[in-house]
């Protein structure tokens, strides 16, 4: 087999993300769930300009009806949108098709705003019914994480929240931070340093796949 060969062979024997992981190993994906809201989502993206760095936004879609032009602010920096249903509804409270039809409200939300839905859905407060999960992963990957910021905790230092996050980041780590308002002091504090570091670590962003 002639050397040149071997890009095209390797990603028909392998799995995409495995594939991803022999051309880099220090890559992980920031995740942003609650925007856009202004001051803050707007912040995040100035903040990961600085460094090259990309990030995946969870957004509400009631919060892209009132800031339209701050998602679409996000999709031009080259960042990727996710569903985070309309409303935040929490999957405990809701009845499957209320949840189901708030998820579609949020597709049609971010479709007008930004030309096109997301192929991906974090549920609020991290919980669905199994019906609720089956009815959203028919049309749509669903995306958990790996480690939490913290950051809508105000009972733990900022100091603890850097120290925490960056002792925990691997390759391959997918965290969560929240852009909205009862995160966003803590947030502040946070953020710089934890991308700081990711630079200083020599890590880079990747964006979803799937
Ligand atoms: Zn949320």
């Amino acid at each position: 087999m002639r050397f040149y060969q071997l890009p095209f062979f390797l990603p028909f024997l392998y799995p995409n993300r495995l594939w991803n992981g022999l051309v880099s190993e220090r890559k992980i994906s920031l995740t942003f769930d609650d925007g856009p809201v202004p001051g803050i989502t707007d912040w995040v993206v100035e903040e990961l300009a600085k460094r090259h760095l990309s990030a995946t936004f969870f957004m509400v879609g009631d919060n892209v009806r009132k800031h339209p032009a701050l998602a679409q602010t996000v999709v031009a920096a080259g960042h990727q949108l996710g569903n985070h249903t309309y409303h935040h509804l929490s999957g405990w409270k809701t009845a499957t098709q209320t949840y189901l039809d708030d998820v579609a409200s949020c597709d049609a939300i971010l479709g007008d705003t930004v030309g096109e839905k997301s192929r991906f859905f974090r549920p609020p407060y991290g919980w669905m019914s199994p019906g609720q999960a089956k009815g959203v992963a028919a049309a749509k990957k669903i995306v958990m994480w790996s480690l939490l910021s913290y950051d809508f905790d105000s009972g733990l230092s900022s100091e603890n929240l850097i120290r925490r996050t960056t002792a925990r980041t691997a390759p391959g780590t997918i965290i969560v931070f929240h852009d909205q308002q009862k995160t966003k002091d803590q947030l502040k504090k946070v953020l710089p340093h934890y991308l700081d570091f990711l630079v200083g670590e020599g890590y880079t962003t990747q964006l979803l796949e799937g």
